[in-house]
């Protein structure tokens, strides 16, 4: 801050820290400590770069990305009308406009672009050249092809030439003219080692994912675990985005968590069990079976993350669910929910939970050329006891299953050949958390001002946190009654001492006891 601050870059002070590290913890006790499946893991920031090669963010990890060819500044395409109502400008100009319309008085506007529009968009057309501008706008109401509502309204205000350039897209900061959208990697890139050339290229992690699945076959092979089982982290990612917006809710360095919760692929449950458990609405969700398929698992994890939420003062009357439609999936994802937060800016957001297949570790298998797949006892146990006329069916069943997806026969019976000797790639299911976008939801729930009536009878207004105690910063206040009172203070430091060890506490002596309560109640 002594600086001037960085956009998209936030520390927490000491409450926020604390605030943090209880969230941070929650979220590892119920995700790992707390069940017998799941196991962690703390990977470097920095891998090696063809990790990012192999997961597909060295070529589309990008977004679309304008720029203001007025002011130069930066503006993420498919947000700009999402930033377009939070400014000044647009808001100013909508008060022209007949409410619920998209009429307004020309002479009015035109006042507007020779005056307030000067400080507010500067570099607005309707501001740079008004009366050109206006007298387009009017033509082409005239013509019946004025503007349909309020974005198009600041279009046309934002176009000089409507004939030659069409209508352009006004930069939400200045009003200029932006240009075409074109991918921007969001990927922070450095260089390891004291050369920086093309050889040694490395990134700051986009995300905590992609580690866990390169160290996969490791934590299978040193520890207790197999299929079904997760391996969950903790960390730091970064991505530059192109508008960091809203607080900690999307800066450029942030903290994730993160689950890979490998199982077996449907086709194996199939041969073990001889059947698939799928969803259908109402099944029971409290105890895992061995015979679940992907999307029993997928719903699993929905619910249990639900919980977790409830848990820590996130109850669903301020979450929502968005189940992503079959146009909106990352091409490798069966299905994507993501859990949604009731912003004081918009419903947003929190977490994502996809079911991703096998395509991850299967692109790392491609790219280090390693064998990442597991060998199942159990489903090889399964398969040695079908006869040739009960293995043939599965290929045909495969076929028919992935004739969808352009596989070919020969292509099925290799696949199968593979589970009949008990291996396979495990599937995924990520559960994906951002814990400052956390912690930013638990503050805007726990937010509350009350107002109190004071000894003279004066109203005042106070903000109260009314943050869950797992989560509370401080767990504990101890006041002796009296400062000047020394067995009072002495029981106090008792009463500390004995606490302190075990939680946050916080001791305070100074000032009335109506204060003090007070400031506890600000901070939650
Ligand atoms: P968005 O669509 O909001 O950019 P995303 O779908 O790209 O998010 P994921 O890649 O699924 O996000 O990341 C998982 C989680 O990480 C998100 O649900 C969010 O909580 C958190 N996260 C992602 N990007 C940011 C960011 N820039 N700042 C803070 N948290 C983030």
């Amino acid at each position: 801050e002594i600086y001037g601050g960085l956009n998209g870059f936030w520390d927490y002070g000491p409450m926020g820290a604390e605030l943090k590290r209880n969230l941070r913890d929650t979220w590892w006790q119920t995700m790992t400590r707390d069940r017998d499946d799941v196991v962690g893991l703390d990977a470097s920031i920095i891998m090696h770069p063809t990790v990012w090669t192999a997961s597909g963010h060295v070529d589309t990890f990008s977004d679309p990305m304008s720029t203001c060819k007025h002011c130069k500044k930066l503006v993420r395409s498919d947000q700009w009308w999402a930033m377009m109502a939070e400014q000044n400008w647009t808001q100013s100009i909508a008060e022209l406009i007949e409410p619920g319309t998209n009429r307004f008085q020309p002479a009015v506007l035109l006042k507007w672009g020779k005056g307030k529009g000067k400080q507010l968009a500067p570099n607005l057309a309707l501001v740079r050249n008004p009366d050109v501008t206006i007298s387009w706008v009017a033509e082409e109401i005239e013509k019946g092809r004025g503007p349909a509502d309020a974005t198009e309204l600041y279009k046309f205000l934002a176009t000089e030439q409507m004939a030659i350039t069409g209508l352009v897209t006004p930069c939400p900061h200045c009003g200029g003219e932006l240009t075409a959208p074109r991918p921007f990697n969001l990927m922070f890139r450095s260089h390891y080692g004291p050369v920086e050339s093309e050889d040694n290229i490395c990134y700051l992690r986009p995300e905590t994912a992609q580690a866990i699945f390169v160290q996969f076959k490791n934590v299978l092979d040193s520890s207790r675990v197999k299929v079904p089982f997760g391996i969950a982290q903790i960390g730091k990612a970064f991505r530059n985005e192109i508008t960091p917006r809203n607080y900690t809710f999307r800066s450029r360095e942030f903290e994730q968590m993160e689950l890979e919760f490998f199982i077996r692929p449907d086709d194996a449950v199939r041969l073990i069990h001889g059947q698939v458990e799928k969803w259908r609405e109402g099944a029971d969700l409290s105890a895992t079976s061995p015979a679940w398929g992907w999307e029993m698992w997928h719903r699993y994890w929905v619910d249990q993350r639900t919980k977790y939420y409830d848990s820590v003062g996130l109850g669903t009357d301020v979450l929502d669910y968005h189940w992503q439609k079959p146009e909106e999936l990352a091409h490798y994802a069966r299905a994507t929910v993501d859990i949604l937060f009731k912003f004081p800016f918009g419903t947003e957001e929190l977490e994502g939970i996809a079911a991703r297949g096998d395509f991850d570790l299967s692109q790392h298998q491609k790219f280090s050329g390693k064998q990442l797949e597991v060998f199942d006892e159990e489903l090889k146990a399964a398969v040695d006891k079908l006869s040739d006329e009960q293995k043939k069916e599965f290929i045909d069943k495969l076929f028919e299953d992935r004739k969808c997806a352009d596989t070919t026969r020969e292509e099925s019976a290799a696949y199968a050949d593979k589970l009949f000797k008990g291996f396979y790639l495990p599937h995924v299911i990520e559960p994906s958390a951002g814990l400052d976008r956390m912690a930013l939801a638990v503050l805007a729930a726990a937010f509350d001002e009350e107002t109190v009536t004071d000894e003279k009878g004066k109203a005042e207004t106070r903000t109260v946190l009314r943050l869950h105690p797992r989560i509370a910063p401080v767990k504990c206040a101890i006041f002796p009654l009296l400062k000047n009172r020394p067995e009072l203070v002495a029981k106090a430091r008792e009463v500390e001492a004995s606490l302190r060890r075990h939680m946050n506490i916080f001791y305070d002596e100074a000032g009335a006891i109506g204060r003090r309560y007070r400031r506890q109640d600000e901070i939650g």
